[in-house]
């Protein structure tokens, strides 16, 4: 087998790539507006309750209307992937694998069609939508060779004993409920929800109601790639009744949950609690918030700086978990980067991501809009506003690109995840009063660090409480396989998504010791 390589990004400065582009882009927008079923097992499920999916570039543009599951649907969602379980964990791990790359393979000669949907779905410009994509394929090609590799793993690890043949099985667990947010509709639900699969789970997905087309193409996917209809449920509905429905139910035997801290700290304490017919310790693993910051210090290079700093703070319109919300910058350094980025983010045209020129989109919706231009609204007493600073206008949630100078460590904008274009400096007297600012958090994380002094490198590599840490560069954009990712403190389990841990995360090994 080829060994893993992560899934190039399109280079579309080639033409034919290009015109590819826009003729999936085309046929995308010639299906907005239709309905869509939910999935449970073999059956597709036509509700009255409707999520309506909207543009969040054009809020009188509807993506599509999705079925709403109710406690009923959750229950037979939950008893078919139960039943389902015994079959589908008896399939042989490498057939398993098979339908991973099979499924990665289709992904690929569809990739412009998925990123297509979601620009329109989740307001993602093309290069983001692009590579979320690419992650979504990396995802299922990386944890496939994984699981093959966890199989032979369990023998070759153990030490030989005379007389005895002894081996470690990773079996599957049971039923998982996966939990996914609207901000990676695509690569994080496919990450969470293969895993899960290849490990010889069952599942039962619930999308984000902010965007559930884009998870209803992902699963017909996979069913097409040959994961049985049994195996993947997929449960469009309010995560408040179905999400808790689900969690606290008796056969859910582990949640993997990607979104709030909230959300997330409220599901942990819900699976901790046994129900009436549960036999087993629900397992828990939640990937969380943050509040990522970027240290710039006296030696760096300033424009490398300013540059990683906008990219991590606008890229999506800041809606990624790892986006930069905070700079610490030493003093000495502190205007220059702080008129370098209040530059760069006047620079950034704001608007409809269906025009490839626009470098950042809109936000997810009218409560995010709502919730971040208070934000702003905070940060004008909290601090000093030198880019940005209102909505943007037009027909989309479009916020401008906002910059706060002067923020107290321990103020609003500088302690809550905002989650949207707002971007907060502080300055440092020094190295480590930057690392004590950093770590004076909730969160954990990304982070980076932009310095040229060595000894700083290693004190930020010792102390800096992230679980992703970065050197001279920005704090976004973990690749699979490269990066794994995950966070500490509230900002999760740190589970290590994409990497080398992760499978063993949705497995139970089982060890057999045979004496001969
Ligand atoms: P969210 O509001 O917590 O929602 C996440 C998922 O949970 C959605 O499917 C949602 O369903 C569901 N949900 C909401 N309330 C629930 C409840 N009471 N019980 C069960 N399920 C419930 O988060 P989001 O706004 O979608 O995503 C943004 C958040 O995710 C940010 O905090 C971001 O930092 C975090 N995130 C973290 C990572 C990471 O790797 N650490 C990656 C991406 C995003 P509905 O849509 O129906 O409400």
């Amino acid at each position: 087998m080829m060994p893993y390589r992560p899934e190039p990004f399109t280079d579309f400065n080639n033409e034919s790539e290009e015109n590819r582009f826009k003729q999936a882009l085309v046929q995308v927008r010639t299906q907005l507006g239709r309905d869509y079923p939910l999935f449970i097992g073999n059956k597709t499920v036509e509700t009255k309750r409707r999520i309506l999916s909207v543009n969040p570039s054009n809020f009188n543009q509807v993506i599509g209307s999705v079925s709403h599951a109710d406690a009923v649907l959750a229950e037979q969602a939950i008893q078919t992937a139960y039943s389902a379980f015994a079959t589908w964990s008896g399939v042989s791990l490498e057939s398993r694998a098979d339908c991973l790359f099979r499924a990665a393979a289709e992904l690929r000669r569809r990739k412009h069609e998925f990123s297509a949907w979601l620009m329109v779905e989740a307001g993602k410009v093309r290069t983001e939508a692009d590579g979320e994509t690419a992650e979504a394929i990396d995802f299922m090609e990386y944890y496939g060779r994984q699981m093959l590799q966890l199989a032979q793993r369990g023998e070759r690890e153990l030490i030989g004993m005379s007389g005895e043949r002894n081996r470690l099985d990773y079996l599957g667990l049971g039923v998982g409920i996966i939990i996914a947010p609207w901000n990676f509709p695509l690569a994080i639900l496919a990450g969470m929800t293969t895993a899960a699969l290849v490990a010889g789970n069952t599942v039962v997905v619930k999308p984000s109601s902010l965007t559930p087309v884009i998870a209803i193409k992902f699963v017909e996917l996979l069913r097409h790639a040959g994961i049985p209809t049994e195996a993947v449920q997929l449960l469009p509905g309010s995560g408040k009744e179905i999400g808790q429905y689900l969690t606290a139910h008796p056969l859910t035997r582990f949640i993997s949950f990607t979104g709030s801290k909230d959300v997330g700290l409220h599901l942990h304490e819900l699976s901790s609690r046994q129900v009436s017919g549960q036999r087993w310790l629900k397992r828990f693993v939640g990937e969380l918030g943050g509040k990522d910051a970027i240290i710039v210090d006296r030696d760096a290079d300033l424009e490398q700086a300013a540059q990683g700093i906008v990219a991590s703070a606008f890229g999506y319109s800041g809606q990624k978990c790892s986006a930069c919300s905070r700079a610490i910058v030493h003093r000495d350094v502190y205007d220059a980067v702080l008129k370098r980025c209040s530059e760069l983010a006047d620079e950034l045209k704001v608007g409809d991501v269906q025009d490839f020129y626009c470098g950042t989109g809109p936000v997810i919706n009218q409560s995010a809009y709502e919730s971040i231009l208070g934000y702003i609204h905070i940060a004008k007493t909290e601090g000093r506003i030198t880019a940005g600073g209102s909505a943007a206008g037009g027909d989309g949630w479009f916020i401008r690109p906002t910059v706060v100078a002067d923020a107290d460590p321990g103020s609003r904008i500088m302690q809550e995840e905002i989650f949207g274009p707002l971007l907060a400096f502080t300055k440092a007297d020094d190295f480590e009063d930057a690392l004590r600012i950093a770590n004076f958090s909730d969160y954990g994380l990304t982070g980076s660090v932009y310095t040229h002094n060595r000894k700083n490198i290693e004190r930020a590599r010792d102390t800096f409480a992230v679980g992703n840490l970065y050197i001279n560069r920005k704090c976004t954009g973990a690749i699979v396989g490269v990066h794994p990712f995950g966070g500490f403190n509230l900002s999760g389990t740190d589970s290590k998504a994409g990497g080398p841990d992760y499978l063993q995360l949705f497995t139970q090994p089982k060890l057999t010791s045979e004496r001969l």
